[in-house]
């Protein structure tokens, strides 16, 4: 398939992160979404709550260096409901072939429009997938491929226990990493809410010898019933479609780097 009939499978169904559907630079913090996970967040703040107690908190110098958020898919509104529901189907007992595709397509045109953006502050010696808490071999394995195909794929493990909820602290000691590792890794999760199992991971990763720990996450779960989420749809934040430009790793337009 070629980059235009890549673009057709996603661009009507999911969103682009933040205001990067608007022709403006001003992504830094204090802009109203959270320089961590671009949750929607009043402009006095420079981060979500959940991502400041996590900096703030005991694993706080041992996160992942960087976030990349490449789309955003809303809970309990019915724009786009299709993409927020592929985040699911995509991973069922019986998985939706048509989801699988749209996140493979999304994961290879970030490739395509965006492999020399990834790279531009050092290679990876590694990529991995947040790998599955109940065993599963996911598609996160396939996506991680997609995205660096160049790139060894680094054996993870979910070693914790799935009925412990884990979304509101960091169990790192949940994750176990196959060997020593050394030099940059990126971290592929599909969907963030609180960010637990993959900066969980980020942090296991930097004991286990990362030098720094990329994460890209597919998509950005956000809920139309926060305040701050739902002024943002409702002033037209994912009335765009998805796309190319601009890139989701600096956050403007690369084309001409
Ligand atoms: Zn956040
Ligand atoms: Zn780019």
């Amino acid at each position: 398939m070629n980059q235009e009939q890549l673009l057709q499978l996603v661009a009507k169904h999911a969103s682009p992160p933040r205001a990067l559907s608007a022709s403006n630079n001003s992504l830094l913090p204090g802009t109203g979404f959270c320089a961590v996970c671009a949750r929607p967040i009043l402009a006095t703040y420079c981060q979500c709550y959940r991502c400041d107690q996590d900096q703030k908190g005991e694993y706080g110098g041992e996160l992942a260096d960087q976030v990349i958020t490449l789309s955003y898919a809303v809970k309990g509104h019915s724009q786009k409901a299709q993409f927020y529901s592929d985040l699911f189907r995509y991973k069922d007992d019986q998985p939706s072939r048509v989801a699988q595709n749209r996140l493979l397509a999304m994961v290879a045109l970030t490739r395509m429009a965006h492999s020399a953006c990834f790279v531009s502050e050092g290679e990876f010696s590694w990529v991995t997938g947040v790998p599955s808490t109940r065993g599963r071999k996911t598609l996160l394995v396939e996506l991680s491929r997609v995205l660096m195909p160049d790139v060894d794929f680094l054996e993870t493990r979910f070693v914790g226990n799935p009925a412990v909820p884990r979304d509101r602290v960091l169990t790192p000691d949940a994750f176990e990493i196959s060997h020593r590792i050394s030099g940059r890794v990126l971290v592929v999760e599909d969907t963030w809410v609180t960010g637990s199992n993959a900066q969980s991971l980020a942090i296991q990763l930097k004991r286990a010898g990362a030098s720094h720990v990329t994460i890209v996450t597919l998509a950005r779960l956000l809920d139309y019933r926060d305040r701050e989420t739902a002024a943002y749809i409702n002033g037209g934040g994912i009335d765009h479609d998805w796309g190319l430009q601009p890139c989701p790793v600096i956050q403007r337009d690369c084309t001409s780097l």
